[in-house]
């Protein structure tokens, strides 16, 4: 079963379908409504230097993140 994690709230839902969370990635409409406004307020800034943790600019995982 799929799972998702609201990227606002940190909610983890668990969905059967797509069509069963309309408001992906976000959990709900009010949550959705928060994080454009948060876009439209300027809170969010754009990075471009920030890697995911475990990645390196090559793309390779890192050895001391390897299970
Ligand atoms: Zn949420």
């Amino acid at each position: 079963m799929p799972r998702f994690e609201c990227p606002l709230c940190q909610t983890v839902l668990s969905v059967e379908r797509n069509e069963d969370a309309p408001f992906r990635p976000f959990c709900s409409e009010r949550c959705k409504m928060v994080d454009l406004g948060r876009w439209l307020d300027g809170t969010y800034t754009i990075s471009e230097s920030t890697a995911p943790d475990g990645i390196d600019p090559d793309g390779n995982e890192l050895n001391d993140h390897a299970l």
